[in-house]
């Protein structure tokens, strides 16, 4: 939409190990190969757990795979005595184009707030790779404060200090649609990421909110992304559960035919 290139990406949360991330990244290569999904057309990238990341590197680079992938979340410090964190110039160091930043399930269970997001943002800039923030709001939000108050809000806090040329991914994560099988509508959907690209459009500028991709993820499945993918303002899926089925994830690739 809008000229912008789709992007379908799978975050594949705590699941395969690296061995078993091996197998899947050859299958699901040899599932796409007749898709046509260069990425003047579909871009995929995946997002596996930290341990796998090399081992998806080596293959993605041997076989030349169009395959763009990154972590699931990142320090927003460089290196140093953080036990159990992982640095953007980690990530970088491993090829990895994306991370994930401010996941519903981060922002819940580890006590992720606007200002840790907007510092993992920052972070992410810093070391090259593109942030695919997470916004989204809970069904009690909802009821309480409407469709997008949240969202909106949350993307406003996370852009403090942004540069106005910043290269990010906007998802836009319904809290109450994500593993529930109860995926937002597409009129849903595309009244909150035209909010949230008005948003980027007041806070960065119109050449970014025109370039920038927001995705909607939330029970995305083969069967429901091609209403989601017909909405202007919704430039791709933030795909769960369905990315772990290789034939699920594949035939969401190509949600055009
Ligand atoms: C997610 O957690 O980012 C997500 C969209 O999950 P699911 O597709 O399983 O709802």
């Amino acid at each position: 939409p809008g000229g912008r290139i789709p992007l379908i990406a799978g975050n594949w949360k705590m699941n395969l190990d690296h061995l078993q991330s091996i197998a899947f990244v050859q299958k699901l290569a040899w599932n796409l190969k007749d898709a046509s999904h260069s990425y003047s057309d579909v871009e995929v990238a995946i997002f596996p757990p930290f341990t796998d990341l090399r081992s998806v590197q080596t293959l993605i680079s041997a076989d030349k795979l169009e395959l763009a992938y990154g972590g699931q979340d990142l320090s927003a410090a460089d290196s140093g005595a953080y036990t159990g964190e992982i640095s953007g110039q980690f990530l970088a160091k491993l090829d990895c184009a994306y991370v994930i930043i401010g996941h519903s399930e981060r922002r819940t269970m580890h006590n992720e707030t606007d200002e840790v997001v907007a510092a993992k943002v920052a972070a992410a800039l810093k070391h090259g790779l593109v942030p695919v923030l997470c916004v989204g709001e809970t069904a009690e939000d909802l009821e309480k404060f409407g469709p997008s108050a949240v969202p909106v809000a949350q993307l406003k806090a996370a852009l403090v200090g942004v540069p106005s040329t910043a290269n990010i991914v906007v998802a836009y994560e319904p809290v109450w649609a994500i593993g529930s099988g109860q995926a937002a509508t597409p009129e849903q959907a595309e009244n909150v990421c035209a909010a949230l690209r008005t948003v980027l459009a007041e806070t960065l500028s119109d050449e970014a909110a025109a370039a920038t991709r927001i995705l909607y993820g939330g029970s995305v499945k083969s069967g429901n992304i091609a209403g989601f993918m017909r909405e202007p303002n919704v430039d791709g899926a933030l795909v769960g559960g369905a990315s772990l089925d290789l034939d699920e994830f594949s035939a969401i690739v190509r949600f055009k035919k």
